[in-house]
């Protein structure tokens, strides 16, 4: 089959995959009341067997990487079953995982061994009572210990993202930078993004880039070139420090033409965009040992509908109520 390119040119080969919208966190950006049950009945969450058939398919469209992401990807008891299973689709490359962080001590080297290889793990803050107010959790300790473990575990690849908070993450960016000196992991400050649940405090709290781009420039610090199956962010590096600084700014022009990757939701809705208005099941195409053929005509033939942009600028955020919902 022939790679998935979309009507804007653009090539995809990076899927990130929910697999659960719950969380066990209250990030005051994200579920700042915790998470809570729908009040109307929903599909249920993707079995192990529907994540590998879903992600065959995108297998056979090319795709290289799958970032497996949630709500919190860990509190789902039959993770490492899931990681084992995607892990035996031999044609990705990578295989990531978004977590929190909150058992990653204990979780990091049964991961590794299941076949993930890059991990992201969610801190906005060096300080234990800082992350505490921004969580609502109490587990600073274990998630720096759970990072140090994952250093010691052989990942390709480990990343800290912390949202970009006016009057909070902002003040601690001299201790970013410290930290990575020392250690070979990519910090990445990523800029808040409004979604339809957080719209006061995206006034309080957003705050563009473009100040640590300038510090960082200032102090010698250089773009990395892009890698076709990274992420969005734009990657810096210095040759005393060790690890990386990354920068993710989602309201910046070019934002969109770099877009590699596509979504699909916990319950096997694919969501073309992150802030996109629309959902396509693929679930449905999930009924017997041709479905992932299935999913990859489905894929194929919704591609054209991609749009260009988000219009985030704008104010709209489609069907992104917080990024629990589709995993960010
Ligand atoms: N629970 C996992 C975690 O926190 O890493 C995975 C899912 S979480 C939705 C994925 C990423 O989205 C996290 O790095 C989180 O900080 C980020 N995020 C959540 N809401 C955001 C928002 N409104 N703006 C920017 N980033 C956000
Ligand atoms: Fe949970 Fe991640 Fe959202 Fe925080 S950002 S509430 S850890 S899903």
């Amino acid at each position: 089959m022939k790679n998935l390119i979309d009507s804007h040119g653009r090539s995809f080969r990076y899927l990130r995959l929910s697999v659960t919208d719950k969380c066990n966190f209250r990030c005051t950006y994200c579920l700042p009341d915790g998470y809570k049950s729908p009040e109307v009945a929903q599909d249920s969450e993707l079995s192990v067997q529907e994540i590998k058939s879903i992600c065959e398919g995108f297998s056979l469209l090319g795709f290289e990487k799958v970032r497996l992401t949630g709500g919190e990807p860990t509190i789902r008891k039959d993770l490492l079953g899931i990681v084992r299973s995607v892990a035996e689709i031999k044609k990705f490359q990578t295989i990531a995982l978004s977590t929190n962080g909150h058992n990653l001590d204990r979780l990091a080297k049964p991961l590794r061994e299941a076949g993930i290889t890059a991990i992201n793990v969610s801190l906005d803050s060096l300080d234990s009572s800082q992350f505490q107010s921004i969580t609502g959790s109490k587990r600073f300790d274990s998630v720096r210990d759970g990072i140090e473990t994952a250093l010691d575990c052989g990942f390709a690849s480990i990343k800290v993202n912390a949202v970009l908070l006016r009057d909070i993450t902002d003040l601690e960016i001299p201790q970013f930078f410290e930290w990575v000196r020392t250690r070979p992991i990519s910090v990445r400050f990523i800029e808040l993004m409004k979604t339809g649940k957080n719209g006061n405090y995206f006034k309080k709290h957003h705050i563009s880039c473009g100040e640590i781009q300038l510090e960082l420039r200032k102090r010698g610090w250089k773009v990395k070139k892009r890698n076709d199956l990274g992420g969005p962010a734009v990657e810096y590096y210095h040759p005393d420090y060790k690890g990386t600084i990354g920068l993710i700014a989602p309201y910046s022009e070019d934002f969109c033409q770099t877009c590699n990757r596509l979504r699909v939701s916990a319950r096997g809705n694919l969501r073309l965009c992150l802030f996109g208005e629309e959902d396509y099941s693929l679930r449905k195409h999930l009924i017997d040992r041709n479905s992932p053929v299935l999913v990859a005509s489905a894929v194929r033939s919704l591609i054209e509908r991609k749009p260009a942009t988000h219009y985030l600028k704008e104010g709209k955020y489609g069907n992104t109520w917080n990024l629990a919902s589709i995993g960010g």
